[in-house]
């Protein structure tokens, strides 16, 4: 029977998680606490024209500073956080921080975008587009300089559900963008049923770009399609001047990652932009 086998699968699962070990259950229950604790914070990587080099928007990566294990990476914390159903409120953190802190960099009237990275689940709940509405109004930020990063794995899980909340926010003028594309099983074809107007493409296909000539192939064919559907293409983890001149051949609108500058503090991002 179906739902038999699957409710067992399900306990499998979670008997092979408890013996992944003290650190990862420790982990799980801490994560609930994280932001009471003022143990997370936010920071902030650039997004800058591949041609004009102009910063356009920063990246919000949420950092955990566990007391007792230390810096824990958002690849080990988010999926816990997912997983025991605490994660509604570290989006909710990370969208008000990085809203404030936007506010605060437009006022120097440069022209800057926020993108957050957003979990599946947020897309099964109708009180999704309210809060993020919520937080706009509070910031005092247009809902054009938000952008909502969702992974490809995530649109295409429970697509119909996850539409009725994309279009909420699209409505609000919030610009949604595709994360991590190339990694799952989608196509630009299916994402053309989305209202999505950014593609990020994965940084394993951006990483050894000037030395890979299938990754380079793979880039190109997303730009190019991408474009074909009038979708903005982003590159994420370009970690050379190489790779970044590739990417300008390919003709890639955004570019992000060290060879720009790595993940900042937010007090740190005013005295880096003066000096950009
Ligand atoms: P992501 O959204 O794909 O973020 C990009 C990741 O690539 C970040 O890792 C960033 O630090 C890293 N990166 C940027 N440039 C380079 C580069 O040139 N080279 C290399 N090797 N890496 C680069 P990070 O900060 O560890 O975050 C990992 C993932 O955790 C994110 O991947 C995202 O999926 C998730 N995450 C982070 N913050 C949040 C959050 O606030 N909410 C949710 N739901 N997920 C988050
Ligand atoms: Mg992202
Ligand atoms: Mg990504
Ligand atoms: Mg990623």
């Amino acid at each position: 029977h179906q739902a038999k086998f699957g409710q067992r699968q399900t306990r499998r699962y979670e008997a092979v998680d408890e013996e992944a070990g003290p650190r990862r259950l420790a982990l799980a229950a801490d994560v609930a606490r994280a932001v009471v604790r003022g143990e997370l914070e936010v920071h902030y990587q650039p997004q800058a024209g591949t041609r004009d080099r102009q910063v356009r928007a920063f990246e919000a990566l949420l950092r955990w500073q566990h007391p007792v294990w230390g810096r824990v990476p958002p690849d080990e914390f988010i999926p816990l956080a997912e997983r025991t159903g605490v994660i509604g409120g570290l989006t909710d953190y990370v969208l008000r921080s990085a809203l404030q802190d936007l506010a605060r960099w437009r006022e120097q009237g440069r022209d800057l975008s926020v993108a957050v990275n957003v979990s599946a689940r947020s897309l099964g709940d109708d009180g999704f587009v309210h809060l993020v509405d919520q937080a706009l109004t509070q910031a005092a930020v247009p809902s054009e300089a938000l952008v909502l990063e969702i992974t490809e794995s995530s649109l295409m899980a429970d697509a119909d559900r996850a539409l009725k909340v994309l279009r909420g926010l699209v409505d609000l003028g919030v610009t949604l963008s595709v994360d991590d594309f190339g990694t799952g099983y989608s196509s630009l074809a299916q994402l053309r049923r989305l209202p999505v107007s950014e593609v990020k493409v994965d940084r394993s296909f951006v990483q050894h770009l000037e030395s890979s000539r299938a990754d380079a192939a793979v880039v190109r064919a997303v730009t190019q399609m991408a474009r074909a559907l009038g979708l903005r293409v982003v590159a994420e983890g370009v970690e050379s001047d190489q790779a970044w001149q590739v990417l300008e051949a390919l003709d890639c609108d955004l570019v992000q990652g060290w060879a720009l500058a790595r993940p900042m503090p937010g007090p740190d991002v005013r005295q880096w932009l003066e000096e950009h």
